[in-house]
């Protein structure tokens, strides 16, 4: 008898789950498109130009490591105020947006939560159906209680807008909407940009909270064009939050590179949001790690490795677009006669593939094929060399 006799087995976490299996496949064919990571066309995670370039500087004139201050880099927090907001936007300018380093866009979600659980304890958060897998388990855990609106229509193969705008109209005041600021994740469907002004409308006249999660800036259609979002919440004169994450945009996964913004009415108020961020991060982890928070921030602050990162993202995104496109032909010239191309109409780095659980259990266990049950594969793992594979499984399962 032990302390710990009574200690249940929690579930595998599904995604991660699925690389043990990957990894376990001896099928020589296999290909991943379970996880959500960007691979070149040789299959290989990118280590970007533009992050060597800054690595080199670094080591060239290498610097201790004291502690960082609990809000992080100074330089770092700055400069992702001024990619989420821009850089001479007026809530920049005026100081009221609170920017703290985050462990990850998953540590910047974190801290927002922590920081919204002591500000508004009763409120609900509400989260997309579907979501990211732990937008419901994060905010959970940080005594929420998690209910979601209506977002992804399977028949219509996009999203169930009216229904999105219904289940905010009915949502109570204060309560908390986790959006996908781009990209959205599982789905790869967005709304549009006048879809944006009616949900902002309905944040603002209903009272709602809006927490955008900004995990792919920069794989949609452009850096600016993806932030746009954020300028119509800034429009409307709403506070709210954003989280960041540089783990996809910089291939810097594994160094946990990400933030947390918050916009408020003033300077005055955002020094005592700030001080609360500073507790919950301090309570928890004190101060954040160095290497992947100065690593973005020589990138985005010297104008030469910035249009160097700029083109390395471009470069990326568009390849995930030109595979979207050769995944479409490609099903279509192995013989699939449903039309596809809704593929090319999502964004991002995943697609919805209106598969059944039963189909890709089947893709995983006869052609090694893995994605998750719910139908999701990450396009931006296809390369010239396995989407002809991929697409003849595809094709057999359906
Ligand atoms: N939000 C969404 C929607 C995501 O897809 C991800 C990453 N899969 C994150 C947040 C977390 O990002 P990070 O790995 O930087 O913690």
């Amino acid at each position: 008898m032990s302390m710990f006799t009574a200690v249940e087995m929690a579930p595998r976490d599904p995604i991660l789950g699925l690389n043990e299996q990957y990894n376990a496949d001896t099928n020589p064919n296999k290909v991943n498109l379970g996880v959500g990571v960007y691979f070149d066309d040789n299959g290989k995670l990118p280590l970007l130009q533009c992050v060597q370039a800054a690595e080199k500087t670094m080591m060239a004139t290498p610097t201790a490591r004291g502690y960082l201050p609990i809000d992080g880099i100074v330089a770092y927090d700055a400069a992702v105020k001024s990619l989420v907001f821009g850089a001479d936007s007026e809530p920049v300018t005026s100081g009221r947006v609170a920017t703290v380093q985050g462990i990850g866009g998953t540590g910047g979600l974190k801290i927002g939560a922590d920081f919204l659980k002591r500000l508004s304890p009763n409120a609900t958060v509400l989260i997309s159906d579907p979501s990211w897998e732990n937008h419901r388990a994060l905010f959970t855990n940080a005594g929420f209680k998690v209910d979601t609106y209506a977002y992804y229509d399977a028949e219509k193969r996009g999203v169930n807008f009216e229904g999105m705008l219904a289940s905010l109209n009915a949502a109570a005041a204060g309560t908390v909407v986790v959006l996908h600021a781009c990209c959205h994740n599982p789905t790869g469907y967005d709304i549009t940009a006048a879809q944006w002004d009616q949900v902002v409308a309905v944040v603002k006249a209903k009272n709602l909270t809006a927490f955008l999660d900004m995990a792919y800036q920069g794989f949609g259609h452009g850096i600016a064009e993806d932030g746009a979002v954020i300028q119509k919440f800034v429009d409307a004169g709403l506070c709210f939050f954003v989280s960041t994450s540089f783990s996809k945009s910089f291939s810097l996964y594994g160094e946990r590179v990400g933030a947390l913004s918050v916009l408020c009415a003033d300077k005055e108020e955002c020094s005592r949001v700030l001080s609360q961020l500073k507790i919950v991060i301090r309570t928890n982890y004190s101060n954040p790690p160095i290497h992947g928070g100065a690593v973005v921030a020589a990138v985005l602050n010297n104008p030469e490795l910035r249009a160097l990162w700029e083109k390395e993202l471009g470069e990326m995104r568009v390849r995930i677009k030109a595979m979207r496109q050769k995944l479409v032909d490609g099903l279509k010239a192995a013989g699939v006669k449903q039309d596809m191309s809704f593929i090319t109409t999502q964004i991002g780095m995943f697609s919805y593939s209106g598969l059944s659980k039963d189909q890709m259990v089947r893709l995983r266990s006869e052609f090694g094929v893995y994605g998750t049950d719910t139908g999701r594969m990450c396009v931006a793992a296809l390369n010239s060399k396995n989407i002809d594979y991929v697409c003849q499984a595809i094709a057999k399962v359906m």
